[in-house]
């Protein structure tokens, strides 16, 4: 079988030479004479590669010298408690903009600890816009407001920094980081897995005010939930997931190679406005979220019969589109086109909802 468009929400498609540099050095890696996976995390050699890995996503992101950069363990997920237990004392107000399936997620690790407040909602429109938010609308005290930057399932995003009235702003990016430009310095703290757009899944990123950490470092609080051990260890308190962290460097070196992250959002956005304008011209396909707020990550669609989609998903098959189905909570369809997605896939992509559409089925 042949390499197929994988449009998948995550994991999801990595460049091929970025998997084929990981091939030529699987068996040994250079000067180690072992694989990156039978390497002590305790040697040099493994030490440079996350450092170097750090390095390389702090001049990708600008990420300014306050703010530190963490490997974490467990996806964004366990951001979603690491957050509540880091920036908030139990039973401190939170608040949460709620966007979709992962900032209700989020919410509801916060709630375990802190009184999360839902300032507010687009569920009323089954999540097909971004709320404006305004100052007034945090409450009074709340330790931080919460958002989810690119909300994955219902393809939306924001597209500029909201409003906080000076609560600290903390944010989910793990479908849209390093796809397009975030504003590092607008943020707290930044999280995201790194299955979209940085490799292999099970582990996070974590960008922070050096400043948060450990200011809260409440020892009931497991060790792996703190940031502090964390950071005094270099990422390195137990056992990092070492491979992982080789990959996303190997997806960082790539990065930069293909002249940053400004480069890559140009791609992105023209791969994204590239469906868009087709779904837009279409008279069978449609988007239904509010032009504004559409994410350049993941282009939701729906066809006028579950019948049709199901004989669409049958066709991409046959043409090695895989993964174009929308997620359980939404039906429909859906592309995610991170970076590793080249412009051929989505040209691919095009040409079989065009001939789905003409009736030239397969
Ligand atoms: C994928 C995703 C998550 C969940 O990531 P895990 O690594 O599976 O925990 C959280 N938030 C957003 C926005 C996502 O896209």
């Amino acid at each position: 079988m042949d390499r197929v468009y994988n449009f998948s929400a995550g994991p999801s498609m990595m460049p091929l030479e970025v998997l084929e540099e990981a091939q030529r050095d699987m068996l040994n890696y250079p000067g180690a004479g072992c694989s990156v996976m039978e390497m002590s995390h305790r040697t040099p050699a493994f030490e440079s590669i996350l450092n170097q890995a750090q390095e390389n996503l702090r001049k990708l992101m600008n990420i300014p010298d306050d703010y530190a950069v963490l490997f974490m363990q467990g996806g964004a997920t366990m951001q979603f408690s690491m957050v509540a237990c880091n920036l908030a004392n139990e039973g401190d107000i939170t608040n949460y903009a709620i966007t979709g399936n992962f900032a209700k997620k989020a919410m509801e690790e916060a709630i375990r600890r802190t009184e999360a407040i839902a300032i507010t909602s687009s569920k009323d429109a089954n999540f097909t816009y971004i709320p404006e938010i305004t100052d007034d609308m945090i409450t009074p005290g709340a330790k931080y407001l919460h958002i989810t930057g690119n909300n994955t399932i219902f393809g939306t995003r924001y597209t500029k920094t909201p409003n906080h009235a000076g609560t600290r702003l903390v944010a989910d990016w793990s479908s849209a980081i390093l796809g397009q430009d975030i504003p590092v310095a607008d943020y707290d703290l930044i999280y995201a897995g790194a299955q979209k757009n940085m490799g292999p899944s099970g582990m996070a990123i974590v960008i922070l005010k050096k400043e948060i950490i450990g200011e809260i470092d409440d020892q009931k609080v497991p060790v792996m939930l703190r940031y502090k051990p964390a950071f005094d260890n270099n990422s390195m308190y137990n056992t990092p997931p070492t491979f992982s962290i080789y990959m996303a460097g190997l997806m960082f070196k790539w990065a930069i190679k293909m002249g940053g992250v400004k480069e890559l959002e140009k791609i992105n956005t023209m791969k994204a406005n590239m469906l868009y304008d087709y779904i837009d011209n279409s008279k069978m396909f449609t988007n239904p979220v509010n032009p504004k707020d559409r994410s350049i990550m993941n282009v939701t669609f729906t066809l006028p019969s579950e019948d049709d989609t199901k004989a669409l998903l049958e066709m991409a098959k046959k043409r090695g589109i895989i993964n174009i189905k929308g997620h359980r909570l939404v039906g429909g369809l859906r592309a995610s086109i991170y970076n590793g997605m080249p412009i051929e896939g989505v040209k691919k992509l095009i040409e079989l909802m065009d001939d789905f559409e003409n009736g030239k089925r397969d």
